[in-house]
Parts: structure tokens; sequence; C-alpha cells
């Protein structure tokens, strides 16, 4: 979630579970939206159609006014699949995200470094077709990577896209598919966050993609899974980070 300096807000991604086995929109988001003061949001951008980063649309579009949704090139179909079936979903329009689109809200950039719209795979949903996003306020930005893989991120720094960002949202929850070490060098990041779930069963995130942030950027490193929710607040100039983890025992 995004929060401009005059209460516009956004979200990148919502999270969700593997099998929408938990609705993640209605029990974490909406709260957790509410809780700083946002009612409705202008837009939400996904990464991928994957549900555990779209998987809390459908239920944030049935509690909250949405301006619109803003999604990479998988086809509609899919990222409805992940979102469900509600009337709310069906009413909902949707706007394929185009590389090289900028926005400015109240002084904050959003630019769309990345959007691929084919996939060598053969496959038509999935990490290859993360979108890569990033934020910057005044002399502050935050890099949005989705699950981008190697490859993906290969071709961006050959390309010599501008990537520097003092914040990293590490690629696929810290997974060896992504972080190679020339994307990170040319990230830069002061502080690199992994999204991960605690004791998820896939070995998020890996003790290599720990050990090569330490190596290549030297940041300060944080993880869901320890430190909870992650907030950064900045007047352009000074970051202040905050984390915090709130228990949920009827979970
Ligand atoms: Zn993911």
């Amino acid at each position: 979630m995004v929060v401009t300096p005059h209460g516009h807000a956004f979200m990148i991604d919502t999270g969700g579970t593997s099998q929408g086995t938990y609705d993640i929109g209605t029990k974490v988001d909406v709260p957790y939206l509410l809780h700083y003061g946002v009612r409705k949001l202008d837009f939400i951008m996904l990464t991928h159609a994957h549900e555990d980063h779209a998987g809390g649309v459908g239920g944030i579009l049935q509690k909250i006014p949405v301006g619109t949704v803003l999604i990479g090139h998988e086809g509609v179909a899919n990222y409805r699949r992940t979102f469900g079936e509600s009337p709310a979903v069906r009413r909902e329009s949707m706007t394929v995200l185009q590389e090289g689109t900028e926005m400015t809200l109240d002084g904050v950039r959003i630019q769309i470094l990345y959007a691929p719209a084919e996939n060598k795979t053969g496959s038509n949903t999935g990490n290859e077709f993360s979108n890569l996003i990033r934020v910057s306020y005044g002399q502050h930005s935050f890099l949005f990577t989705g699950d981008l893989s190697k490859e993906h991120e290969a071709i961006l720094v050959q390309r010599g896209t501008p990537l520097a960002s003092t914040v990293l949202k590490v690629g696929h929850h810290g997974s060896d598919t992504s972080s190679s070490e020339a994307f990170l060098r040319a990230v830069k990041p002061k502080w690199s966050v992994i999204s991960v779930g605690y004791g998820n069963s896939f070995g998020h995130p890996r003790e290599e993609i720990i050990s090569r942030l330490h190596r290549c950027t030297g940041s300060e490193i944080l993880r869901t899974d320890e430190q909870g929710a992650v907030v950064f607040a900045t007047d352009g100039e000074k970051l202040r980070v905050n984390t915090q983890i709130v228990y949920d025992d009827k979970r």
C-alpha cells in the first residue's frame, strides 16, 4: 500500500494464499487500509496473476471502492480466476499496464519499468510476466519486482534501465530464481525487504540469497516472516522504517 502526501492511496499487489484458502482481501488488506484511514483506493496495480500477489483483490473489491485494477499481459481471464466470482469482480474493468508508462500523484512518481508481453516458456500466465514498478518521492525510491526472474533481470541490466532504488522488494520471496548479482548491484538498495510466509513450504528465502544481498548491496534486510508489516515513511529526504507484527489468533 502507498499513501501519498494528500491521502491518495493505491496498492501494488495484495497478497493471497496459494489455493485461495484464506481471504486476505477482507481479513487482512481491508482492515489494514482502514487502520491507515484509507477508505478507497485510486487503483490496484498487480505484478502478475498468481494468488499470492493478486488473491486479495476479490475481497477488497467487495468492501471498498477501487478506481481501477491494472494488470499484466496475462489476459483478463487469468486475473478473474484469481480474484474469484463475486459480482464486484465481474463489474470491475481492468487495464493492462504498458511498459514505459509514468504517472505522478501528489508528487509521487510511478514508473512501469518493465511489462513483458510474451513468454518464451509458452505459458500464458506466471512469474515470467512479472511487471517491474518503481515508486519514488524526492530522493527515495522503491522497486517492486513481483516474481521477476533472473532472465528478465538480465534483460533490464543489459538495457541499462535505471534500476537504482533506496528500497528493494526482493524478487520471488527470496527464491534463487531471482536476485542475480548484476541486478542487485544495479539496484544498490539501502534496504531489502523480503515478503515471505512464516514457515513456508518453499524454503523461501534461500540462505544463498541472504548472503548475496549482504555481499552485493550491503543493505539492511527486513523479512515479513520475522518482522511482520514493514512500513516506510518519507518526506522525500528523511526515510523512516517501522516494523510490526500483528497476531491474529482466530486464523
Ligand atoms: Zn509470488
